[in-house]
């Protein structure tokens, strides 16, 4: 799977995935992470790619013409199919959640994420992504604004690659599908802290795997 990532700011984002689980993925050609940014799109010398907005109003807006370059040139290194999406990251999209990403493997080999900025983005943009019979749709990671589309299309990234087959170690893989929610321990076994112990429960410590599983599944958090 490819992940496509338009924005302005880069480096705001890519040493996550320089590290860890992802970095391996993309070694293993897993997973691969690509950068556009609109500013390489621009035709005028200060390489604008935002403007005031119509009407009037505070903040400035990204500019279509900027980001439909840099959809086209995506476009232009991949076999465009039902098997591209194309992502709008807004506060005020769809949620994205864990089935999303568990359903995505399969159904996407491409997915391009747009990163909006400052007031968003122009408003025509969908639409004329969408006359290029391009599957699209805005995606927001959670009820709350932050300042940019990077860390969310991270955040999406990140959630998928983690149900690519082969993306989780053996051992990683395990733990996946025991579910969420087990509590977990390490040593050391008793921990002091301001005059008080915190224990490992003792099952755990036991070595007998039935109640170990027993104790887990009853302690499950979901
Ligand atoms: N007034 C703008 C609006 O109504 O969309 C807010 C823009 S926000 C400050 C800047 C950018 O951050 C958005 O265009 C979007 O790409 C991204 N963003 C902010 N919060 C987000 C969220 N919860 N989920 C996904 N993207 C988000």
């Amino acid at each position: 799977m490819t992940f496509h990532i338009i924005t302005i700011f880069p480096e705001s984002i890519k040493s996550y995935f320089e590290s860890s689980i992802l970095k391996r993925a993309q070694k293993n050609k897993k997973i691969k992470i690509k950068f556009y940014n609109p500013r390489d799109y621009t035709k005028d010398k200060h390489k604008t790619v935002d403007e005031k907005q119509f009407g009037g109003g505070p903040g400035m807006v990204m500019r279509v013409d900027v980001i439909v370059r840099a959809v086209l040139s995506v476009l232009n290194e991949i076999k465009k199919s039902t098997r591209t999406k194309v992502i709008i990251l807004s506060p005020i999209g769809r949620q994205f959640d864990q089935k999303m990403a568990q359903k995505w493997p399969q159904k996407y080999k491409d997915i391009i994420f747009i990163c909006g900025h400052y007031e968003g983005i122009d408003a025509r943009l969908k639409k004329i992504i969408k006359n290029l019979k391009l599957k699209i749709e805005n995606l927001s990671i959670g009820p709350y604004v932050l300042t940019g589309g990077e860390l969310p299309s991270a955040i999406i990234v990140d959630a998928i690659s983690r149900q690519i087959p082969g993306v989780l170690g053996k051992i990683e893989s395990l733990e996946e599908n025991r579910g969420l929610g087990i509590p977990v321990y390490t040593r050391p076994e008793i921990f002091m802290h301001k005059g008080k112990k915190y224990k490992v429960p003792k099952v755990l410590l036991s070595g007998h795997h039935k109640n170990i599983e027993e104790w887990r599944k009853k302690n499950q958090k979901s």
